[in-house]
């Protein structure tokens, strides 16, 4: 019995000693260590190579790292049969409402646009809007995007959500569904994406549904690069029916060079970082998983197969 880490960034180790220091009877190690892949019946996983789920026989379960489990759904060899865990925590959806708070704040106050005006040396007031005034948007309400509808409407915000399921949230209109998309859209002057990538919503964030946002309506993905059909967010900017856009996520990450996004001026980019698991808060949840494995236990966040999130 013991845990497998697979990532391709430099937190491996982290990971690891996180557990360890939680509970240093268990077996723990690095995808790259020496060890009896007999042996792993856990595998913690965030962005693995392809292919690398299949070297267990014995693997009873895969737990991502983070909220998304998109990327376990594109490996295709993947023994998605398992059972698929996620995380689901405070703190990550806390860091998320304070980074989509920060940029409708930023983008109602126009801090952007001063900062360029302020290396040119100009000096030019510039109307702001208030939060008053503003219907925010967001399309996704489970865990990350309820609890940034909770926080905007503790702001003053008036907020509206889109889902699959309709919600009952204080103060928070809910829309349930294709049906009432156009509906939501049309009074959504903030957009906010916090869905999670599947087939059904790939590709969502496309010319269609922006024209159906009000002249000005202003972007924020948050959730993932799939979501956006790249083109059609700069043709929407350039034609000025949005005002802008902020993004975090990408088709491909690091975004290539090349990318026009880089350079483009209603665009505001931040590096996949709006709110990552912290080890403190989630290996807790990760290790009593490990615990029901072993004890047949039903498992926590346990991912819907058929709904792929
Ligand atoms: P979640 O709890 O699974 O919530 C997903 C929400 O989307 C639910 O409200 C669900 O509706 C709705 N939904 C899914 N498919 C839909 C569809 N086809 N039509 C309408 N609504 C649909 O996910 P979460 O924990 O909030 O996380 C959301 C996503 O945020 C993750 O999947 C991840 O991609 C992204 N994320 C990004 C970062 C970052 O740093 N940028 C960090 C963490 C997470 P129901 O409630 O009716 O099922």
């Amino acid at each position: 019995m013991a845990i497998v880490i697979i990532r391709q960034d430099n937190k491996t180790q982290e990971w690891k000693n996180a557990l360890l220091a939680v509970d240093s009877s268990i077996e723990v190690y690095a995808y790259e260590e020496d060890y009896d892949s007999n042996d792993i019946d856990m595998a913690l996983i965030w962005k693995h190579p392809e292919g690398s789920l299949t070297q267990f026989p014995n693997l009873k379960c895969i737990a991502s790292n983070g909220a998304g489990v998109d990327f376990i759904f594109e490996d295709k060899t993947a023994p998605i049969h398992l059972p698929i865990t996620r995380i689901v925590d405070s703190y990550l959806a806390a860091d998320m409402s304070e980074h989509v708070l920060a940029l409708i704040l930023a983008y109602l106050k126009n801090i952007e646009h001063y900062k360029v005006d302020q290396f040119k040396k100009i000096w030019k007031p510039i109307q702001y809007k208030r939060i008053a005034d503003f219907n925010i948007g967001i399309l996704g309400l489970g865990t990350l995007g309820q609890a940034l509808a909770n926080d905007l409407v503790k702001f003053g915000f008036k907020v509206q959500g889109w889902s699959n399921s309709r919600k009952k949230i204080d103060n928070v209109e809910s829309f349930e569904g294709q049906a009432e998309l156009s509906k939501f859209l049309s009074t959504t002057e903030v957009l906010v994406c916090l869905l999670p990538l599947t087939d059904e919503t790939y590709g969502i964030l496309n010319k269609k549904l922006f024209k159906q946002l009000p002249k000005g309506a202003y972007v924020i993905n948050v959730a993932r690069g799939g979501h956006l059909v790249d083109n059609d967010l700069i043709e929407m900017l350039d034609n000025e029916h949005l005002s802008g856009a902020s993004l975090d996520v990408y088709h491909k990450e690091p975004l290539v060079k090349h990318h026009p996004f880089w350079e483009h001026s209603k665009v505001h980019m931040t590096p996949h970082y709006a709110s990552v698991s912290d080890t403190k808060f989630v290996v807790p949840q990760i290790l009593e998983n490990y615990r029901r494995l072993q004890k047949n236990e039903p498992l926590l966040n346990l991912v819907s197969k058929s709904k792929g999130y």
